[in-house]
């Protein structure tokens, strides 16, 4: 199947639902394969509906993309079309259900982002005006006012920087956690180091996913298994996945957020910039 055939099927499936994930619920139990943020979520919000969820993952949960998030929780990008950056501000509402509903520890306060190339710089100020445009609480604010925020860091002298009031961040680790937990006290089964391997099917219809340990019986199968998902469905459908580097250091001291305690200030640097002590 193409792109975009899959993507028409997909539009029309999430259409057709009524209500977020209720389409799944045909035949109850239901194999989640994946254990980052995706696969666990998904578990938490099908087990709280009544399905009987069994969540397998490959290695173990938050291993991938999810474990080395920077979680930053935003709608301060001018994603496109609006239904996208629609989706980001509604999950920012979902993080703020979820801080009462399961006990997370969000912590928002917002972000700030510049850059110290002029080029980056005046794209960043036209995508604060888009943002704007929708609706988002975002301003440029001045070096100085940065600075009251934040004051272990050195802004350059007349900066112009975006500061984002309603994002947040999480320790995705934790909250990948935190959904697993939820979902098997709700009577639902996480299971790894567990590999999926093909599903079994009758006719049309799936009976069981043959995984490295065995079969495991289910009506539905959710993949959320990453960059792999293409692969593993042999689909096209996401973004071609591109190495970067993190670097990993000893704890240091804090310098940014120190001070803030009552704001509670969220940075995001941009590579470019080298703006730390
Ligand atoms: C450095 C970095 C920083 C980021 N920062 C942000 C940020 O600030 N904010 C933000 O919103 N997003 C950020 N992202 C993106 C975000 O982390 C990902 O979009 C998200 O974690 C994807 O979650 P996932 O559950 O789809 O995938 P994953 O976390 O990769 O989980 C997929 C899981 O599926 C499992 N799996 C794969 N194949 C199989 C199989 N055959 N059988 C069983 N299990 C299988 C894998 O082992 C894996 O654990 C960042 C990503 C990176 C890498």
């Amino acid at each position: 199947m193409d792109r975009r055939t899959f993507a028409k099927l997909l539009s029309s499936a999430l259409i057709a639902r009524s209500s977020g994930l209720r389409a799944l619920m045909n035949g109850n139990r239901i194999v989640v394969v994946g254990a980052g943020i995706v696969g666990s979520s998904i578990a938490y919000h099908l087990t709280k509906m009544g399905a009987e969820v069994t969540v397998i993952e490959r290695d173990r949960p938050a291993a991938h993309a999810s474990g080395k998030s920077f979680a930053w929780i935003n709608a301060s990008y001018p994603k496109k079309p609006y239904s996208y950056h629609h989706l980001s501000r509604l999950s920012l509402l979902a993080y703020h259900r979820l801080e009462t509903e399961i006990g997370i520890d969000v912590h928002w306060g917002g972000s700030l982002e510049w850059f110290t190339s002029p080029e980056n710089q005046k794209m960043l100020t036209q995508e604060i005006k888009i943002q704007q445009d929708y609706g988002v609480p975002i301003e440029m604010i001045s070096d100085e006012k940065a600075k009251e925020l934040e004051p272990n860091v050195k802004f350059d002298k007349n900066a112009k920087i975006a500061f984002s009031q309603i994002d947040g961040a999480v320790d995705a680790i934790k909250l990948v956690d935190r959904f697993l937990s939820k979902t098997v006290s709700l009577g639902g089964d996480v299971f790894h180091p567990v590999t999926y391997e093909g599903l079994k099917t009758t006719g049309q219809k799936i009976v069981a996913i043959k995984t490295s340990v065995g079969e495991i019986e289910a009506d539905q199968v959710v993949f959320a298994c990453g960059v792999d998902t293409d692969d593993l469905l042999e689909i096209d459908v996401l973004k071609m996945s591109r190495p970067g580097i993190i670097l990993r250091t000893q704890p240091i001291k804090k310098v940014i957020d120190i001070q803030n305690n009552k704001t509670g200030k969220l940075f995001a640097f941009c590579c470019e910039c080298n703006a730390l002590p």
